[in-house]
């Protein structure tokens, strides 16, 4: 397929702008821009992707096998490999989950985001770092992005490049979001803190680098949970709650003291909000998609944002491509209905889950009692690993079904031992 490029589309209209020109500009390089810029670049479009690349995404950087395989991550990322989780309850039964013959992938995002980033660079995409700051427009009404890039130790220039299309995949706090689309629609989020700590390496605490621990416990997290996931020489002690009066500090510190790690040496804190419910509307109708975080992707009860990003970089890409290649701006709506035809009714359920179950410590108690039954733990790593819903078995679905019903009504037994 010809693919004609920005600067073809200038000659045809004989235009000449004092400005770069790009195809796309993507706001942007974490999971989903650096996505979405490779994709692009891959399809001859003339890419920048702008990051501000100063800090590290706080994130327990979990990731499952089907990321790895459809975004083809090398071995070599993986600083852990998690063979099954640990759920602890309020009372603090532990219900061991194996994983069947799998593992989930830890990835430590510091190198993942920059791996991602320079993959997307050699695919051809100019990547620049700089802080986004406005989309303005042209007479003609192209987008213009402006974006500060320092300059010197002290010194910033604000520069700007002018775009057919623009990317907007600056994370749960989206200023493009915020400026193409308004706030109105601002995704519910749940703020999420951990602490990077060095992993003892004695076995304290019952810490096995190759689990990952999920507490769920009104104490540590009111309406969330709170996690311990290996990282090899690190690891990631963690908490989310959307309650605002929370202290999520203060939950770590006391996560770190019942587990014996406080001892340990901290080597970050840091925290971010995670949105729980995809943005209405990703794009503009015109020129502008968003992507990942940015379009409130991560899935409810878990808060798991990497594959969903990644997936959300991979259908805008597509879209946009799509759009510049016909000119018809309702290319880009797809993007949303691809992702919610694979991935809403998965977002619904877990959304119903989180609604449920963490909601009191006497329900906590009962669903990690439930996360005991095989089907239910051959389930839920099936969808978590491979993201779809296993239709073959409905008999063991309509068993979930019961027994979740018998518990949430209390007729079902809690279990007291581990
Ligand atoms: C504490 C915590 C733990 C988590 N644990 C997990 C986990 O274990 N597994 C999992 O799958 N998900 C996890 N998540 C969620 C996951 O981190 C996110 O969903 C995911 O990073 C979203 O990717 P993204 O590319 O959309 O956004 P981000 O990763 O947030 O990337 C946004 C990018 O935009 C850039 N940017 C922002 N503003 C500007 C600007 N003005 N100018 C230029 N660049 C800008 C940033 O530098 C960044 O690189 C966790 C989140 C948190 C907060």
């Amino acid at each position: 397929m010809d693919v004609r490029t920005v600067d073809d589309v200038k000659a045809e209209n004989g235009q000449h702008s004092a400005l770069e020109d790009f195809d796309v500009v993507v706001v942007g390089g974490g999971p989903a821009g650096a996505t979405a810029a490779e994709d692009l670049a891959k399809k001859g479009r003339r890419v920048m992707l702008l990051d501000r690349s100063d800090r590290i995404k706080p994130c327990g950087g979990a990731i499952p096998p089907r990321l790895i395989r459809d975004f083809n991550i090398p071995d070599s990322l993986l600083v852990a490999h998690a063979t099954s989780a640990r759920m602890v309850s309020p009372k603090g039964v532990e219900v061991d989950m194996p994983i069947d013959g799998g593992s989930v992938g830890m990835v430590d995002r510091e190198v993942f985001d920059e791996w991602l980033r320079e993959r997307a660079t050699e695919a051809g995409a100019e990547r620049v770092k700089g802080h986004f700051v406005a989309i303005e427009r042209g007479a003609d009404g192209v987008a213009e992005i402006v974006f500060k890039v320092k300059k010197g130790e002290a010194d910033e220039e604000l520069r700007r490049v002018r775009a057919r299309m623009v990317i907007g995949a600056d994370g749960a706090r989206s200023k493009v979001a915020h400026q193409t689309l308004g706030e109105g629609d601002h995704p519910k989020c749940v703020f999420a803190y951990h602490e990077v700590v060095e992993a003892p390496q004695d076995g304290r605490g019952g810490y096995d680098g190759a689990r990952c621990d999920i507490h769920y416990n009104g104490k540590l997290s009111p309406d969330f949970y709170a996690w311990v996931f290996p990282h090899g020489k690190t690891m990631s002690v963690g908490v989310g709650s959307a309650n605002k009066g929370f202290s999520l500090r203060g939950a770590v510190k006391d996560l770190r003291e019942a587990s014996g790690f406080d001892g340990d040496a901290t080597i970050r804190c840091e925290g971010a909000p995670i949105p729980l419910k995809p943005r209405k509307k990703w794009d503009n109708g015109k020129d502008v998609m968003l992507a990942g975080d940015a379009a409130g992707c991560v899935a409810p009860a878990s808060g798991e944002g990497i594959y969903y990003a990644m997936l959300g970089g991979r259908c805008a890409a597509d879209a946009v491509d799509a759009t510049l290649e016909t000119g018809d701006a309702r290319e880009l709506a797809k993007a949303r209905k691809r992702y919610m035809k694979e991935h809403g009714r998965v977002f619904f359920i877990l959304g119903i889950m989180q609604h449920f179950w963490y909601r009191s410590d006497k329900r906590r108690e009962r669903f990690v009692s439930i996360c005991k039954d095989p089907d239910v733990q051959r389930l839920t790593w099936d969808a978590y690993m491979n993201k779809r819903l296993v239709k073959a078995n409905h008999a063991a679905h309509a068993k979930i079904f019961f027994k979740d019903l018998a518990h949430l009504v209390g007729l079902a037994p809690v279990s007291r031992g581990g």
